[in-house]
């Protein structure tokens, strides 16, 4: 299964915050929003880092409730691990493993083109797996 098919149920729409918002202005967005993560991007929409509940967690934890005046571009993982559409669920899982991650910008055209988190894989390969399971049992069936 690639990704393309996973945006095509679940939509492009990737929630982002500009690197100037501080972590308290994130935590309402991810309140809001039920997510883990948003992605950091200028005014043009170009992705700058990403940001997680993590990120958030641990610069409370070294530096108290005033981290929460922080901005994003302070506490962001700038070095972001994107994948394309074309690449398969099997791949990305790889990768957001290695990496230890949850999250994973697609990227299009050198542009933010949706996002996935290790909770849509988890739903899109559960599925895949009952689809495969039902097609072998119909198989056996009729053999
Ligand atoms: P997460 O497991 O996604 O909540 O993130 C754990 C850590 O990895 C945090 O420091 C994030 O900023 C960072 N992170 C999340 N997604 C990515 C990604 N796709 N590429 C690089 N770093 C990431």
């Amino acid at each position: 299964m690639t990704i393309a098919r996973i945006l095509a149920t679940k939509g492009r729409d990737v929630v982002t915050a500009q690197p100037h918002r501080t972590l308290l202005e994130i935590c309402e967005i991810l309140a809001a929003r039920r997510i883990g993560a948003v992605v950091i991007a200028d005014a043009h929409g170009q992705l700058l880092g990403i940001l997680s509940e993590r990120d958030i967690v641990r610069a409370i934890g070294q530096a108290g409730a005033s981290a929460l005046d922080d901005p994003a571009s302070s506490h962001m993982t700038t070095e972001v691990v994107t994948i394309s559409e074309n690449e398969t669920l099997l791949a990305t899982v790889e990768k957001m493993n290695n990496g230890r991650f949850r999250h994973m910008p697609i990227m299009k055209n050198g542009r933010l083109d949706g996002l996935i988190s290790i909770g849509d894989v988890v739903k899109f390969r559960l599925a895949e797996m009952e689809r495969e399971q039902s097609a072998l049992r119909e198989y056996i069936a009729t053999v």
